[in-house]
């Protein structure tokens, strides 16, 4: 069977989670501490699992009492509100914090712009992670918003920021929906190039093939996007957390002649790879979406 198989451009691990991946198992190695994960580091099974073998262990919040003097806690790149970190400080335990700087960044916005008396609105999903946390440093009091149609009311004064992971016409409709009732408006779009990039490598190729491949965790919200931009492309999309889970009338079915595939920001290369090794069978070739274009 020939099959042709696209790689978007930009897929797979982002700099901030390779970045807190990198230090959790460097910090391992080189300290005899115990290490904890505050939740997940990443929203992917296999890669939690291959930490937990190598002694790194997930807590959660209702933990925090049990740790002990020199145990260590990281957190993770979507990052918490600061009084976490006051409860682990009490503890004893170490901090490694572990935030993505793009986020950090947010983080200090918010906690500026509360302090100077505007109204925090945040664009994105309450209940994810990264905004709890943003939300923390404005004192619990942001307005959230998925696209700023439910937003009334707003005082003068309103700053404006995004979940790093969301949709730039969310971000744009929230502006403008804050713009005609506030008068003093600040907007930072502060949504994240690697999710843009993402995002956009993805929707050009999943318009060119017969079988769209999503790689990450069904937990994660960058995947959950790239997921649905695929889909609005090609009404063949997956969405897969590894290689044991394709399906196999996708390895098997001679129609599908180009797969396309992208993935998560959370998801490691090795995991991409058993994927692609499994699409691939015989005689396919594989090429970034780069090299496709080249070609064309
Ligand atoms: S998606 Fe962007 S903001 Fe989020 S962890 Fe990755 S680099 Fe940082």
């Amino acid at each position: 069977m020939s099959r042709q198989i696209i790689i978007a451009e930009n897929a797979g691990f982002c700099f901030g989670v390779k970045r807190a991946v990198d230090m959790t198992s460097e910090y391992n190695t080189d300290n005899e501490s115990k290490v904890y994960t505050l939740g997940p580091l990443i929203h992917n099974r296999d890669l939690v699992e291959k930490l937990e073998q190598e002694g790194i262990r997930r807590i959660d919040i209702g933990e925090i009492p049990n740790l002990k003097e020199g145990d260590t806690v990281v957190i993770r790149s979507h990052g918490v509100v600061p009084d976490i970190i006051d409860q682990i400080s009490r503890t004893g335990a170490k901090v490694l914090n572990a935030t993505c700087p793009y986020v950090t960044s947010i983080q200090m916005k918010a906690r500026k712009y509360h302090g100077e008396g505007y109204q925090i609105i945040i664009v994105g999903d309450k209940n994810h992670p990264e905004v709890i946390g943003i939300n923390g440093w404005c004192n619990n009091t942001a307005l959230v918003t998925r696209d700023g149609s439910d937003l009334e009311n707003l005082p003068d004064k309103v700053c404006v920021l995004s979940q790093t992971t969301e949709k730039h016409i969310n971000f744009e409709k929230t502006v403008q929906a804050v713009t005609g009732q506030a008068r003093d408006v600040l907007a930072f779009n502060t949504i994240c190039s690697a999710t843009r990039e993402r995002q956009e490598s993805a929707d050009r190729v999943s318009k060119i093939v017969d079988l769209m491949v999503v790689i990450g965790g069904r937990h994660s919200s960058n995947t959950k996007k790239l997921y649905e931009i695929c889909r609005e492309n090609c009404s063949n999309t997956l969405l897969v957390e590894n290689a044991g889970e394709l399906p196999e009338w996708v390895i098997s079915d001679p129609k599908l002649k180009r797969v396309g595939v992208t993935a998560g920001a959370s998801t490691p290369d090795w995991i991409m790879k058993e994927v692609m090794d499994k699409l691939r069978g015989e005689g396919a070739s594989g090429k970034r979406d780069q090299e496709e274009r080249k070609s064309d």
